[in-house]
């Protein structure tokens, strides 16, 4: 399970590499994209969308839950429903502190590395820029294992 800023839930399924024509033993995939594959027999092109906003939702059979669409089609849909994080608020000495935790960076470096999400869409969903998505993988920023 993955925690996002917002504190909504994302379920993740490990799934044979396989599935994807990979050669890998398992991938990491959001359940909804997985429900998405059991219900339409291929991958949603290019993502998975909650329609109904609910991110642990994975009614893929119902189009107005679980719907193919782009990220930016998913953001878009976020600020209509008023879920869209708001941007990040840099007052004083607190401009130069890093806005994630540590916790949070280990968990993009892992998603950046298991799907096909981009640094943009990262940078939505954790309150950040690109740039600083962009750091944080480059390990600029933090000593990770
Ligand atoms: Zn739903």
């Amino acid at each position: 399970m993955t925690r996002s800023p917002g504190g909504l839930v994302y379920g993740k399924f490990w799934v044979p590499g396989d599935w994807l024509g990979l050669d890998q033993d398992k991938v990491c995939r959001g359940v909804h994209r997985v429900a998405f594959y059991l219900v339409h027999g291929r991958w949603p092109e290019p993502n998975a969308l909650h329609g109904c906003g609910y991110p642990l939702c994975c009614n893929a059979e119902n189009p107005q839950h679980v719907h193919e669409g782009t990220l930016k089609q998913n953001t878009a849909e976020m600020f209509e429903r008023g879920r869209g994080p708001l941007p990040p608020v840099q007052v004083g000495s607190q401009a130069h502190r890093s806005k994630l935790t540590d916790q949070q960076a280990r968990e993009i470096i892992s998603r950046a590395a298991a799907e096909d999400v981009s640094q943009q869409a990262l940078a939505v969903e954790y309150g950040v820029s690109q740039p600083t998505i962009s750091y944080v993988l480059r390990g600029k920023r933090r000593s990770l294992q």
